[in-house]
């Protein structure tokens, strides 16, 4: 389990900033979203945290470590997308187990895994299955499996929902919540849902433009909106 901490996190490509100076402290344990509309710097905060892009100021901590200079595979994460390209050729046992065994990770303890996941996900009677044998949202639970056998400090989800149909969104909200108890880990979930930010928040980030606009629980900021923007996207009605 670990914190994770933005300080002054600024990102620029090129001339262009896109985030202005961030200040996010994450809990331990903690269910942060990042909400915002398109193009706000919600995937590139996320990115950035990941180890996936470097950044241009500041720092970002995990567990309290600066992570600016390591590599993404040490930080104690695993990020989950909104494509989740399986390997369709493999079965769903063979794309849990894939990442595991190229780490040279012992045999038993992989297994141990997989089995762990495919519970949790409840997948177990579809473990020797192919991607194409399976629903939208059984590849997603895959996908999702995939992170969890890593057994990261912190989950790093980027509108993973957004290509599922809306009753399956609800569903998978559902599971993704069950997992956050479950696991007691960090989880920062970006999405540009209110609706998702609203449910499956402990505390949300409101961003626009690149700058934080506001972090509260769901409930504060509806209630209390520091402004216009915040009130109009969370849908309070000052
Ligand atoms: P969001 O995920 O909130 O939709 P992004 O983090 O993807 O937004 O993008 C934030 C801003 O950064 C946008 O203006 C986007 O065009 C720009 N951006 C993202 N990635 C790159 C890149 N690799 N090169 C240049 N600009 C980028
Ligand atoms: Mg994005």
């Amino acid at each position: 389990m670990a914190a994770v901490t933005l300080t002054n996190v600024v990102k620029r490509f090129g001339l262009f900033e896109v985030v202005h100076g961030a200040n996010i402290d994450i809990a331990d344990g903690e269910f942060v979203v990042f909400v915002g509309p398109s193009g706000c710097g919600k995937s590139t905060l996320l990115r950035m945290v990941a180890g996936l892009e470097d950044i241009s100021g500041g720092d970002i901590a995990i567990g309290g470590k600066v992570m600016n200079d390591v590599e993404p595979a040490d930080r104690g994460i695993a990020m989950v997308f909104q494509s989740y390209a399986l390997y369709p050729h493999m079965t769903v046992e063979q794309n849990l187990s894939f990442g595991l065994r190229m780490n040279g990770n012992p045999k038993a303890d992989t297994e141990r895994r997989v089995k762990r996941a495919a519970e949790i996900l409840r997948i177990d009677e579809l473990i020797q299955r192919r991607p194409k044998q399976l629903s939208g949202g059984q590849r997603q639970r895959v996908a999702i499996g995939r992170a969890i056998v890593r057994e990261p400090q912190v989950f790093l989800f980027d509108e993973p929902l957004s290509n599922l149909d809306a009753e399956l969104r609800v569903q998978m909200r559902v599971e993704i919540s069950r997992l956050h108890k479950e696991l007691g880990v960090t989880m920062i979930y970006v999405t540009h849902d209110q609706t998702e930010a609203m449910t499956l928040a402990d505390r949300i980030v409101v961003l626009k433009a690149g700058n934080v606009e506001q972090i509260g629980a769901p409930l504060d900021l509806y209630d209390d909106p520091a402004n216009r923007f915040v009130a109009g996207f969370i849908g309070s009605p000052k």
